[in-house]
């Protein structure tokens, strides 16, 4: 893992770290069982290096107790390592890019469930895996499971910032979590 976030610390391999204050890699566990992978980083991680540390972290915090897990027991992370400008979205360019340190990242780990957060690391996961592109509305809380590996993907916490009911759709989907450790 050292190697890794000195290649990270590193990289120029896109625009992104031109305007970041520094890179954000990983926070938790790097032998969890359990593998959480957002999008990009924000404001806040960007000044910090630590994923979901903001408004959307603390959802995140309350969805892990919510399965008695905290933190140090889950490995946090983001496809994209450096903060796109005024939090716009990833580009393509840049997934594919940085994609390659998270595919490292998923070795070093080895996590037994991976989680991708958000319509970004669903896409990036469920391409990976199966070829194939879904939507987040259509397949959050389903239980894929190819090479030993089980993939639950999930809307991003952020979405319950702005939506009341979606706290209720990501507690039921973190469950399935729990049922299949
Ligand atoms: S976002 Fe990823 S690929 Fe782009 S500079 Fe940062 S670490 Fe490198």
């Amino acid at each position: 893992m050292k190697d890794l976030l000195k290649e990270i610390q590193n990289c120029k391999k896109c625009g992104l770290y031109k305007t970041r204050i520094m890179p954000t890699i990983y926070c938790g566990n790097i032998k969890s069982k359990i593998m959480f992978i957002g999008e990009a980083p924000g404001k806040n991680e960007d000044e910090t290096g630590v994923p979901f540390c903001g408004r959307a972290g603390k959802i995140l915090d309350e969805l892990l107790n919510y399965i008695n897990f905290k933190r140090e027991d889950v490995h946090i992370t983001n496809i994209v390592k450096c903060r796109p400008p005024k939090n716009r979205d990833p580009k393509e360019s840049e997934i594919k890019k940085c994609g390659c340190f998270l595919e490292k990242q998923i070795k070093l780990v080895n996590p037994k469930i991976i989680c991708p957060l958000g319509r970004f690391s669903s896409k990036y996961i469920l391409k990976k895996y199966f070829k194939k592109s879904f939507e987040i509305g259509e397949v959050h809380g389903k239980v894929f499971k190819v090479n030993n590996i089980v993939i639950i993907p999930m809307y991003h916490p952020a979405a319950a910032i702005y939506d009341n009911k979606k706290i209720d759709v990501l507690k039921k989907d973190f469950k399935k979590i729990i049922n299949n450790l």
